[in-house]
C-alpha cells in the first residue's frame, strides 16, 4: 500500500467546494425536513444465551475477581453463566469465528458473532459441538453449541463476552436492558466517517444516526451522502453548508437493502428492496418518488452505474447471484454463481465486478465468457464493501469487528492489511480522492 498522505489540505479544499453548492438549495426545495434531534437507538430482538428472556444463573460476574486458577485472568472480561446446556445466539448476526481462534486458546472451543452494534464471544464450549461456521447468518435463539469446559477453566460454564467498539463491557446490564425488546428491522446507530487523516487511519463520529442498512454515494460534494430508512422513512445524512446534518425525506420506506447511484443529477437514484419488491427511488421538482420495478427480489442488492447511463443491479437470491438490467424494462437473470450475504457491485474502469465473502474468503465475480468466479485467497469476516481505487481491481474493505481491513491487489497479488482501527457495525466505502477509500460505518 502507498504510504498514507496528509489529507488535511485535501479536506480543506473539499470544505471550500461545498459552501454555496447548488444542491443545498435543491434539498430545501424538495421538502427535506431537518430533524431536531437524533432518535434513540432501538433494541433488536435480544435473548439471554439460554435462548429465553429469563436470565440464567451466574457463577462469576464481569470485572475484578480473585484468580480462579493458575493462569486465569483476574480481570474478568465476561460473565460466566451456568445451569443450562444448549448455548444460543443472543441476537441476529453473522458468525465471525467458530473454533479456537489464534491467541484465544485459553477460551477453548468458541463462537464469535458480529451483531448490529456489538460482538459476542461464547467460550469453553464442548469440542465438536459447534452448530455454526464462519460467515453464517444466525438469528436470536439459534443453537451455536453446547456448554462445556474446554480451555483454561475450573468447570463447565459459558463465558460470554459482549464487545462494543472493540471493548469488552459487562454483558449483564447490556443484555438486561435489551432482552425481550421488540424486533427492529433497521437498527439505528451513530455514523462514523473512517479515513486516512494526518497520515493514519482514524474514525470520527459525525454526530448523526443512520440505519445500519444504508448506502453511501459520492455526489461530488467532497463527503459521502448516506441514505437509509428508519422510522418508516427514507433518511439522509450528509454534509450541507459545511456541517454534517440529518434529514427526513418524508418518503415512506422500510428498506431491507438499499443502494444509491450518482447518475449526474442533483440527487442520487436509489434502489431499495422493501417487502421483497425492488423499488426505484428518485427525486424531481415535486419531491421524492418510489416506483416499483415489478421485480420480486427476496434478498440483498447492490447497484452500479456503468458508462452510458447503464444501471445494473446484483442481487443475492437463495445464495445465487442474480443480475438485473434494464434492456427491455426491468429484467432479472440467475447467473448460477454462488454469492455470499456480504457483497458489493463495483464499476471498475467501466466493467462490472462483484466482490463477495464466500465461506470466509473474499471472491471476485465478473462477466467474461459467462460469469466468472475466482477466489482471492484472502480470508476475512464481517461486513464487506468495495470501491474502485484504480489499478483494474476493486479495493475491498471489511469490518472484522476488531479491525477494519483493506484488501487490494499489490505487487501482482491480493494483499490484506489491517488499518488497526476498529469500528462496529456495517460499512460502505467511496473513492472521494486522496488515494485511500473513505469508509462510513453505522
Ligand atoms: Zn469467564
Amino acid at each position: 500500500m502507498k504510504s498514507p498522505l496528509d489529507l488535511s489540505t485535501v479536506e480543506l479544499s473539499r470544505r471550500g467546494l461545498l459552501v454555496g453548492a447548488g444542491m443545498l438549495t435543491g434539498a430545501a426545495a424538495l421538502g427535506f425536513d431537518a430533524l431536531s434531534a437524533s432518535p434513540a437507538s432501538a433494541a433488536g430482538a435480544i435473548l439471554w444465551p439460554n435462548g429465553t428472556t429469563t436470565r440464567p444463573a451466574i457463577s462469576s460476574p464481569f470485572g475484578q475477581r480473585p484468580k480462579p486458577n493458575q493462569g486465569a485472568s483476574s480481570d474478568h472480561k465476561g460473565t460466566d453463566f451456568v445451569g443450562f446446556s444448549i448455548v444460543r445466539a443472543v441476537a441476529d448476526g453473522v458468525v465471525v469465528a467458530a473454533g479456537i481462534p489464534g491467541g484465544w486458546e485459553p477460551g477453548g472451543t468458541q463462537v464469535w458473532i458480529q451483531h448490529d452494534g456489538f460482538l459476542t464471544r461464547s467460550l469453553h464450549m464442548v469440542a465438536g459441538s459447534l452448530a455454526v461456521s464462519p460467515n453464517q447468518t444466525v438469528h436470536a435463539g439459534d443453537v451455536i453449541g453446547t456448554m462445556g469446559a474446554t480451555g483454561n477453566v475450573t468447570g463447565v460454564h459459558l463465558h460470554l463476552e459482549v464487545v462494543v467498539g472493540g471493548v469488552q463491557i459487562d454483558p449483564v446490564p447490556f443484555l438486561t436492558a435489551r432482552v425481550g425488546g421488540t424486533p427492529q428491522p433497521d437498527p439505528v446507530r451513530g455514523v462514523k466517517e473512517f479515513a486516512v487523516r494526518g497520515g493514519s487511519w482514524s474514525a470520527i463520529p459525525v454526530g448523526y444516526n443512520m440505519s445500519n442498512r444504508f448506502t453511501a454515494v459520492n455526489m461530488g460534494s467532497g463527503w459521502g451522502d448516506l441514505y437509509g430508512s428508519f422510522g418508516g422513512h427514507l433518511r439522509y445524512v450528509g454534509v450541507m453548508g459545511g456541517a454534517w446534518t440529518q434529514m427526513d425525506s418524508g418518503l415512506p420506506l422500510d428498506a431491507y437493502s438499499i443502494s444509491a447511484l450518482n447518475v449526474g443529477q442533483s440527487f442520487p437514484h436509489i434502489f431499495a428492496v422493501e417487502n421483497s419488491v425492488l423499488y426505484h427511488i428518485y427525486a424531481d421538482g415535486t419531491g421524492w418518488h418510489k416506483a416499483s420495478t415489478g421485480l420480486t427480489v427476496p434478498g440483498k442488492i447492490s447497484a452500479v452505474l456503468l458508462p452510458g447511463g447503464n444501471v445494473q443491479i446484483v442481487a443475492n437470491i437463495g445464495g445465487y447471484m442474480h443480475h438485473i438490467t434494464t434492456h427491455n424494462g426491468w429484467e432479472i437473470g440467475n447467473s448460477g454463481i454462488p454469492i455470499g450475504d456480504e457483497f458489493k457491485a463495483v464499476n471498475v474502469g467501466g466493467m462490472l465486478q462483484i466482490v463477495t465473502l464466500l465461506n470466509g474468503v473474499v471472491h471476485l465475480i465478473w462477466p467474461g465468457a459467462g460469469w466468472q468466479l475466482q477466489s482471492t485467497g484472502i480470508g476475512t469476516s464481517g461486513s464487506l464493501t468495495a470501491v474502485d481505487m484504480g489499478g483494474g481491481y476493486p479495493t475491498v474493505i471489511t469490518n472484522e469487528g476488531w479491525s477494519v481491513c483493506v484488501t487490494s491487489v499489490s505487487g501482482g497479488g491480493w494483499v490484506r492489511q489491517s488499518t488497526g482501527v476498529a469500528v462496529s457495525g456495517t460499512i460502505d466505502a467511496l473513492n472521494i480522492g486522496g488515494g485511500y477509500p473513505t469508509v462510513y460505518a453505522v
